[in-house]
């Protein structure tokens, strides 16, 4: 008599549907195992934005009551296995409909396993994953992360792969033959049943220790209780003001509690030596992220900034504006600062960064893209 449950933490709509093939494929292994599950996206996910971080979870048990006693609460809190198909979401998660940025091992069992693509280490990923202040472990699957659009999929197994995967580090959820079995029947295509073994054989776990990993404090805040709610679904206006700030520099009004940075896999870094300032970055950044300097440069926060590559794409001054891959920073300090403090040491660490050009595409640009971009990964 047991259930188990699996956590899919994904980039809403670019990976939608790898998100769905996982879970399907987990409750359709269960079923060949003599077992009963289901899936299901989190409630707050929809409807998903582009790339901001979104779940969806299976749930396998032995029986039907176990399963719907299991239901019978608001999210799985306490899973064997939360799979993270970016790596960029080890540094935490915030959901579209807003509660703080969370620890991605948030919702993982004491001696779970957290099952990560990517092509970082193990120990490079630590860095930025939260103390959990409880034992689990961290298997990782060597891989680019999958993207794609909102009708398509980048069929590049990197589904089945996890399904193998999770067959090795939870047999107790399903086992590597269902799993097989599974495959072979959705897709009917022998490479992918390899890959899902291949992986089965290769993965490994490392484990963790309570006191492993970035100690950044999470997010917390207080519910209000029943006596503060109001009749009907009140939403408070936000006072928009623009501040004064940084003796004569501007900083717009923003949003307190919802900061999009984990919605990024990549980040601009400017060099401040060869702008213009021009404006246009300032103009054209769709979440109003630049600050106006007190000398009049445009520095974008980083607490703002989704990453979405508008300001490189309109920045007339060659190499001036470089998105850079999110996993080659650990803080979102302030770029001019930095310059403002040491010129010189700032444009060896600009030089340093530019060398992560992000490796990954948001969505789907041209009819073939895919297959080149298969193609490309294995030769
Ligand atoms: S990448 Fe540039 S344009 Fe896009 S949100 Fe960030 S600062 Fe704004
Ligand atoms: S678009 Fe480029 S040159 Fe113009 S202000 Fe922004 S960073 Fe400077």
């Amino acid at each position: 008599m047991s259930t188990g449950s699996v956590e899919v933490v994904y980039r809403g709509i670019f990976q939608k549907t790898l998100a769905k093939n996982i879970c399907r494929g987990i409750v359709l292994a269960a079923r060949k195992d003599g077992k009963i599950g289901i899936a299901f996206g989190r409630y707050g996910d929809s409807p998903e934005r582009n790339g901001i971080p979104a779940k969806q979870f299976a749930v396998v048990s032995d029986t039907e009551e176990e399963l719907e006693e299991f239901l019978s609460r608001y999210e799985p809190d306490n899973n064997d296995v939360t799979m993270v198909v970016d790596d960029t979401l080890c540094k935490g998660v915030e959901s579209w409909a807003w509660y703080g940025l969370q620890p991605i091992n948030k919702l993982l069992a004491e001696n779970g396993t957290l099952l990560v693509t990517s092509i970082q280490s193990p120990n490079k990923l630590i860095n930025f994953i939260h103390r959990k202040g409880a034992p689990y472990n961290l298997a990782v699957i060597k891989s680019p992360a999958s993207f794609s659009g909102l009708w398509v999929f980048k069929n590049d197994h990197t589904d089945v792969r996890l399904l193998g995967a999770l067959a090795k580090v939870a047999p107790q959820i399903v086992s590597l033959e269902s799993i097989l079995k599974a495959i072979e029947e959705q897709w009917k295509d022998d490479l992918k049943v390899a890959s899902a073994k291949k992986a089965y054989e290769t993965t490994e776990s490392a484990s963790v220790s309570a006191d492993q990993g970035s100690e950044a404090v999470p997010f917390s805040f207080d519910l209000p209780g029943w006596t503060k709610m109001e009749e009907g679904l009140v939403i408070r206006g936000m006072k928009v003001h623009a501040q004064a700030a940084r003796d004569g520099g501007y900083v717009p009004g923003r949003n307190e509690v919802f900061k999009k940075f984990s919605t990024r896999t990549m980040r601009p870094v400017i060099n401040f030596d060869t702008c213009t300032k021009c404006t246009l970055c300032w103009l054209n950044c769709p979440d109003t992220c630049f600050d106006i300097t007190p000398d009049g440069f445009y520095d974008a926060n980083m607490e703002a900034c989704c990453g979405c590559g508008v300001c490189e794409a309109v920045c007339p001054v060659a190499d001036c504006v470089t998105m850079v891959n999110e996993e080659a920073f650990d803080d979102n300090a302030s770029q001019w600062e930095m310059w403002v403090k040491d010129d010189k040491g700032y444009a060896g660490w600009l030089g340093e960064k530019i060398t992560n050009l992000p490796d990954r595409t948001h969505g789907f640009h041209h009819v073939g893209q895919y297959a080149e971009e298969i193609a490309h990964e294995r030769t």
